[in-house]
């Protein structure tokens, strides 16, 4: 059966609906909770419910949430199922109904709404949740071939060190159900897919790592829409879903090119247009401006990430605003604020691009020559001050460096690169001795303190050459 990534985001509402739950809109990828950077997964807007911060106005609701996880950044095109930018269906549960009755749904709606065969369903569960366990093999009727124990990794959810938790249970799907339920892999992607979990909130975890049972038990559970859309469209992989191939395909067309005849660099490369052109479609439409530090860093560096595979693929001139276009018209019946910020959306990945080609050309020229260079050397890695001089004269983030070195089997040193960064830190503070008292400026920090421990180097140190 086929059904549209509208269609399918409408289906799961409207199930949810009609068995009491309040459907609440998207919140925004800006989240109140000022500990993570952007909103991450469904459940966040509700944190503070499932802390006992907020009495909630429901007991049940259910949203379509627009997440983004920058942790996912080298699967995006790599992976059959990974974005940077993804909507997550979920229904939640604050201290009303629980495990039973959560698993008995996402079955439901798993075979009867989406009508998948409940032959190619597996189940994961963590390895101790007993209960769990009873309920899929007795309640729901699944052979216990296809339930399959994990550890604590896969399948016990923390929101911190200490506070609630508890475990999870995971729908997947089968692709190759003929190769038997002998020796399941849950790991191996060229025969399943996670698509939905189901988080059983159902302990408090004290300073001493003791868990207690919570008196109100929590649910909270996610389904990848893209992933779903994957399995109902019968497509390879979560790209080819209508939600982002129609992205894909204007940017091949700017390119001259065709997708389905592409090598499979190009094939990425595209993949990775159309998840980042989301990802800053969407930011943008939340408030998110291009800048050195904290969520702007990460808005910055998908658009240039976006505009070098653009170029990648052959696209010469600025192309962000005619994919931007598309990703619009796509989402604007779900989302009707990128409609109206349609205009600021487009100036500002339209400045972003066309100060990022100039830096990007001479940039990559200088690049050429040094992997020349190197080469002629007989060496194959660029050196610690050749990276940083990409970074700092020409806006080259380093992981853009180490990208288009390994595009050329090369390396980089990426010691020498921080030993370099750190002389010139010591340079600004001795250079600049003012004190950055101001909020935004301790905001700046907060957030750089947050993407440098979570997966971001700096750019353009001049504008982040902060005294601390
Ligand atoms: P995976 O193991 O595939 O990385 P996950 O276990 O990290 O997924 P969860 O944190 O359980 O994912 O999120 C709930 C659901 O959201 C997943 O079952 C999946 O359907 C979807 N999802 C998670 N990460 C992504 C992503 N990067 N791109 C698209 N969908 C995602
Ligand atoms: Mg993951
Ligand atoms: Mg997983
Ligand atoms: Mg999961």
């Amino acid at each position: 059966q086929y059904l549209s990534g509208n269609e399918i985001r409408t289906l799961f509402l409207d199930f949810y609906a009609q068995r009491g739950h309040q459907i609440l809109p998207s919140a925004s990828l800006v989240p109140e909770d000022p500990t993570v950077l952007l909103t991450i997964a469904g459940m966040l807007p509700f944190k503070p419910i499932f802390l006992g911060q907020r009495t909630p106005e429901f007991k049940r609701a259910a949203t379509s949430q627009k997440c983004i996880r920058t942790n996912d950044i080298e699967n995006v095109g790599r992976t059959k199922r990974h974005q940077t930018f993804f909507e997550m269906l979920g229904n939640f549960s604050f201290g009303d109904y629980f495990k039973e009755q959560a698993i008995a749904w996402g079955w439901e709606i798993s075979t009867t709404v989406f009508k998948l065969p409940p032959e190619r369903l597996v189940v994961s569960v963590y390895e101790e949740d007993d209960e769990a366990y009873a309920i899929w093999r007795d309640k729901i009727g699944v052979p216990e071939k296809r339930i399959k124990r994990m550890g604590a990794d896969d399948n016990f959810w923390n929101s911190g060190p200490t506070g609630p938790c508890g475990p999870c249970s995971e729908i997947y799907y089968d692709f190759h159900p003929e190769r038997g339920d002998d020796n399941i892999d849950l790991e191996d992607d060229t025969r399943f897919i996670e698509f939905y979990n189901l988080v059983f909130m159902q302990y408090n975890r004290d300073a001493e790592g003791n868990l207690t049972p919570l008196a109100n038990k929590n649910i909270d559970t996610g389904m990848g829409l893209e992933r779903m859309a994957q399995i109902l469209q019968s497509v390879p992989n979560n790209y080819e879903t209508d939600l982002i191939f129609p992205i894909i395909k204007k940017a091949a067309e700017i390119a001259g090119i065709d997708y389905h005849k592409s090598d499979e660099k190009i094939q990425v490369s595209l993949k990775i247009i159309g998840d980042h052109t989301r990802a800053v479609v969407n930011m943008i439409a939340d408030e998110i401006r291009a800048a050195n530090v904290g969520r702007g860093y990460v808005l910055r560096r998908l658009i240039r990430r976006l505009v070098r595979h653009g170029r990648l693929i052959g696209i010469q001139g600025e192309f962000t605003t005619q994919v931007a276009e598309v990703a619009i018209s796509q989402a604007e019946d779900a989302y009707p604020n990128l409609r109206q910020r349609e205009n600021n959306i487009k100036a500002e990945l339209q400045r972003e691009e066309s100060r990022f080609l100039q830096t990007l050309e001479r940039g990559e020229k200088l690049l050429e020559e040094i992997i020349a260079k190197v080469k002629q050397q007989g060496k194959t890695q660029i050196s610690g001050e050749d990276a940083f001089t990409l970074f700092d004269t020409y806006g080259f983030p380093l992981e853009l460096t180490q990208e288009i070195a390994e595009e050329n089997n090369f390396t980089v040193d990426v010691a020498g690169f921080d030993a370099e960064m750190e002389k010139q830190r010591q340079r600004a503070r001795e250079a600049h001795e003012t004190i950055d008292l101001t909020v935004q400026g301790s905001l700046d920090k907060l957030a750089e303190h947050i993407h440098a421990t979570e997966f971001l180097g700096y750019t353009e140190p001049t504008a982040t050459a902060k005294v601390e």
